[in-house]
């Protein structure tokens, strides 16, 4: 490995009683993506490829993209040999564990049908249904991710989709990693698309000689996935939809004089090692210069010792601490910044968490790091990014479902509801949706 780069790491510091909103909101900007309209002209001649030759043209890129080449077919289908999921006890273990945590919470979302009588004989009510088929994208590239194959297969799992196909790009050698074989079998998956990328998603889109076709396709990815993602779920042709638009990852962390620097250079460096684009920010409390100091001089120290130090000087060059004096300044900001995890250290962060607008999910005080949540407390890890956790939730369980409605009136339900109906259907000048209403009406007069 190459010896890291002995320069301090270290976030620039922004004093909220010297810099005015401006100024911070140009620091608190995501890193910039690539040109989407780049990123467009790249994945769309892959995605037509797909839905003119299916399987040929997912093999062929899978064998470009990830060198597969010895790769004969696109889909390794259920139930999974065995020999494909061997793996150490300890790994097992904790994969089992997670699944346990993670099935128990989102099982726990399970809604009970609603009824509500809105007026006398006039009944509505809201049922939820699984979505019948979904593809899980599971990143490949270098790393290995069980963690996102759970997080997705789990509640999909629970809410009783009945097809889960899940893709994930395989090793050049056109071998899946045991782990995602593994949590496949777990949750019931029907199949393993072996492919990633837009060619992947374009499968499970569309659909292929192998390749199940899906209602709805969840999970990170890097640019060209995402922006696949996107495509097709404007395509009406693919009646598809998606989850939420994602980004690099971030954090945000809240910190008081109770906080632990060493905890909090934890922290702040688990999500800088995501990517050089990923964000982390540490919004301070009144603060010292001692108490600063000391968590700068972790966040240096811990950072050296890291592998990916050099992946972490990348993304803490556009990360930053913010001073600040009061909780509720804290707060602002961070409504503002709206950041996909947010980690409170602070003295009373269970209140603090009624002051909570904007984030994906949160952390609870010091001993819950953010990485309990990324794999094994039970709470889902796909979370919105880019600020978006404004107006989208994380993957949840109604992720997984829709919500279907009825009505049934008697016939004195008519009575009571009818004139409303009628006179507005007469305002909308629909004349057939009024006398849909007066028929029965008639009718019951006779
Ligand atoms: P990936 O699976 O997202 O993408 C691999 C695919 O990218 C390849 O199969 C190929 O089809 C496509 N691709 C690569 N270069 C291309 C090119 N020049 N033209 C067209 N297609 C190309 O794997 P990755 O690239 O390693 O990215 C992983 C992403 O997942 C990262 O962006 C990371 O931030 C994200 N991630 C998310 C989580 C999470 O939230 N659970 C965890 C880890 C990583």
């Amino acid at each position: 490995a190459k010896e890291p780069t002995p320069e301090r790491i270290t976030m620039r510091r922004y004093d909220m009683s010297q810099v005015g909103a401006a100024e911070l909101d140009a620091a608190l900007k995501r890193p910039s993506q690539k040109s989407s309209e780049t990123i467009m002209n790249i994945i769309k001649p892959i995605i037509d490829d797909v839905r003119k030759n299916g399987d040929k043209a997912v093999l062929s890129y899978t064998h470009k993209f990830e060198k597969a080449t010895s790769l004969t077919s696109p889909v390794l289908r259920a139930p999974f040999p065995q020999e494909l999921m061997q793996l150490p006890g300890e790994t097992i273990k904790a994969i089992d564990v997670s699944f346990e945590n993670i099935r128990k919470f989102h099982a726990a979302q399970k809604e009970k049908p609603l009824q509500v009588e809105t007026m006398p004989g006039v009944v509505c009510s809201r049922f939820s249904r699984p979505i019948e088929a979904v593809g899980l994208y599971v990143p490949g590239g270098t790393a290995v991710l069980p963690s996102t194959a759970l997080m997705l297969g789990v509640p999909a799992m629970v809410a009783g989709c009945h097809n889960i196909v899940i893709a994930s790009p395989p090793r050049a050698d056109g071998s899946i990693t045991p782990e995602i074989v593994y949590v496949a079998h777990k949750v019931g998956a029907e199949s393993i698309v072996l492919a990633g990328g837009a060619q992947a998603v374009a499968a499970m889109a569309y659909g292929t000689e192998s390749v199940s076709k899906v209602d709805k396709i969840l999970g990170p990815g890097n640019q060209f996935v995402t922006a696949a993602k996107m495509y097709v779920s404007n395509d009406t042709n693919a009646g598809v939809s998606i989850d939420m638009p994602a980004g690099p990852s971030e954090v945000l962390v809240i910190a008081d004089k109770d906080a632990n620097p060493a905890f909090l250079a934890s922290d702040l460096l688990s999500q800088a090692e995501h990517g050089v684009d990923s964000q982390v920010v540490l919004i301070a409390i009144d603060l010292n210069e001692d108490q600063l100091q000391a968590i700068e001089d972790e966040v240096h120290k811990q950072a050296m010792a890291l592998p990916r130090v050099e992946i972490v000087r990348g993304s803490i060059a556009h990360s930053i601490t913010v001073l600040v004096k009061t909780v509720e300044e804290a707060m602002k900001i961070s409504n503002q910044y709206a950041p996909e995890h947010l980690i409170l250290q602070l003295k009373d962060a269970e209140k603090v968490v009624d002051l909570v607008m904007n984030a994906g999910s949160v952390f609870i005080g010091g001993w819950t790091p953010e990485s309990v949540g990324d794999y094994s407390a039970g709470v889902n890890h796909s979370l919105p990014t880019y600020g978006y956790a404004k107006q989208y939730s994380g993957v949840n369980l109604a992720s997984f479902v829709k919500h279907i409605t009825s009505s049934n009136l008697t016939a004195q339900g008519l009575r009571n509801v009818g004139e409303a109906v009628m006179q507005l259907a007469k305002v909308e000048e629909l004349e057939a949706h009024r006398r849909a209403v007066e028929i029965r009406l008639e009718h019951m007069n006779r």
